[in-house]
């Protein structure tokens, strides 16, 4: 039997919870000398974007990719639920995979997203410890723990209360602002949502992609509540790696040739998509803005906006096609606009970009903390009005543009953001925030700092575990 520590982990189908988890992954390697798996559940085939993330990972971090389950019963389904059966139907060879590993080495750990918690159970059939890799805020993980008891006390739905809801430590928060699987109550997607939060409890311990310095009164208060049920703040994780280097290369060169700071990178995560109208307004604020910007564009989808959230290949072939007439030749000295995907990462540490319009997936904005870029909030699905809440009214690193009474931003408002943030006074005022939050982030991430010591804490007692 091999004698190193081995670690399992089960990321959920999407980019925004593999990258995160493999990042995870990486540094435990930092702290010690695992082994790790990354057992990953499929629909269809995986994308290039996964495979190239796989592909990069050090030889210590292995992958094996679960048969594809069937989701012919489940055409048309929202992404959230496709995930959520793409876990539960990949059970069975989970426990496969789970059991040959358990039988060769020394596996301590199975660590899983918040989509991944009926693995628990197999983790525990196996004697092996059971984590979840929380991938947002404490504010979120606050609501999703608390949950249990708002379903208790509360009669109608959440979206009706009268007065905001008031969870320990955060920011009082409107109803319909909270996360979107539990806007109706009386839906299916709901009870599952429900059902899977009461199993986080089942979990040894929970790890917060966060750092005290951001969510500090959230996790404090959390940890009172949570006395059996270990919390690690362990982040800013971020994305390290490349992405696809033909498309890249475009941006990165681009960028290259424009002024310091200048430039506005716009980016719906890894499957956000706007209306038709939407994407029509944003083009022509774009331009009225005379701001420079490069945009990932993706095809317009009038039904949801995480439509592309699990597409393996890009929705259509040419986004841009949708775009107004004659937009690409008459921003062609202003702009640059790509289709579906850009390297992220790189695209928001370099030195010519200088703020970033997303749609708040958690992920995009630690990438924005760590490069110190501020942000314009355009919060989408999920928990994403969460996270916009928390960036413009408590770290005040945000701008946040509002929507008119159709529920469309409209181009004349978001030309005003966009200058707001680029060229006015309010952007100096979100930049110097945004700096300082770079800074604490910074400290969590060095050696002494409160991130580092949790996981360099998590991994000693990963090391020591007796043998059963
Ligand atoms: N991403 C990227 N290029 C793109 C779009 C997304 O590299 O064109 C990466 C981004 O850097 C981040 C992840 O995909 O690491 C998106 O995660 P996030 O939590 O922000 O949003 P999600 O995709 O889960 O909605």
């Amino acid at each position: 039997m091999e004698q190193k520590s081995h670690i399992a982990i089960l990321p959920s189908p999407g980019m925004g919870h593999l990258i995160p988890l493999v990042e995870f992954a990486k540094l435990l390697l930092l702290h010690h000398d695992f082994h790790i798996t990354c057992i990953i559940p499929t629909i269809g085939s995986p994308s290039e974007a996964m495979k190239e993330v796989l592909q990069a990972l050090p030889t210590s971090i292995d992958h094996v990719f679960l048969p594809p389950v069937s989701m012919e019963d489940l055409k048309g389904a929202k992404p959230g639920l496709q995930i959520i059966l793409t876990m539960t139907r990949s059970l069975p060879s989970l426990r496969d995979v789970l059991s040959s590993v358990v039988a060769t080495t020394r596996l301590v750990a199975l660590v899983v997203d918040p989509f991944g918690t009926d693995a628990l159970d197999v983790a525990k059939e196996l004697n092996v410890s059971p984590y979840i890799f929380y991938p947002t805020n404490a504010m979120v993980l606050s609501l999703v723990l608390n949950l249990p008891k708002l379903d208790e006390t509360v009669s109608c739905e959440y979206r009706d209360l009268p007065e905001p809801v008031k969870l320990p430590g955060c920011i009082p928060i409107h109803g319909r602002d909270l996360i979107d699987p539990i806007q109706d109550r009386t839906s299916e997607w709901y009870k599952m949502f429900l059902r899977r939060t009461k199993r986080m409890r089942l979990a040894e311990g929970i790890f917060i992609n966060t750092f005290m310095e951001l969510d500090g009164n959230a996790i404090t208060a959390l940890k009172v509540e949570t006395k059996n049920l270990p919390l690690y703040t362990i982040g800013p994780i971020i994305q390290s790696g490349s992405s696809n280097p033909v498309e890249g290369s475009d941006c990165l060169r681009w960028l290259n040739n424009q002024p310091s700071g200048s430039v506005l990178f716009v980016c719906f995560g890894s499957g956000g998509t706007l209306s038709y109208d939407q994407m029509n307004e944003l083009a022509l604020g774009l331009e009225l803005s005379k701001q420079k910007f490069l945009w990932v564009v993706r095809s317009p989808n009038n039904e949801l906006a995480n439509a592309a959230y699990l597409a393996d290949q890009p929705l259509d072939n040419n986004p841009l096609a949708f775009l107004p007439k004659g937009f690409i030749e008459r921003t062609k000295e202003q702009g640059l606009v790509v289709p579906s995907w850009a390297p992220q990462a790189q695209v928001l540490g370099h030195s010519s970009t200088g703020g970033f319009l997303s749609h708040c997936g958690w992920n995009s904005i630690l990438e924005s903390i760590m490069k110190g870029i501020p942000i314009i909030a355009w919060p989408l699905f999920a928990e994403q009005k969460m996270n916009a809440i928390l960036l413009t009214e408590v770290l005040k690193v945000a701008l946040r543009p509002k929507a008119n009474e159709k529920g469309l931003v409209d181009r004349e408002e978001i030309a005003i953001v966009i200058k707001g943030l680029m060229v006015g006074e309010e952007g100096k005022k979100v930049h110097n925030h945004m700096k300082n939050l770079k800074i604490a982030a910074e400290k969590a991430l060095s050696p002494n700092g409160s991130s580092a010591k949790a996981l360099a804490d998590l991994a000693s007692q990963w090391t020591n575990q007796p043998d059963f």
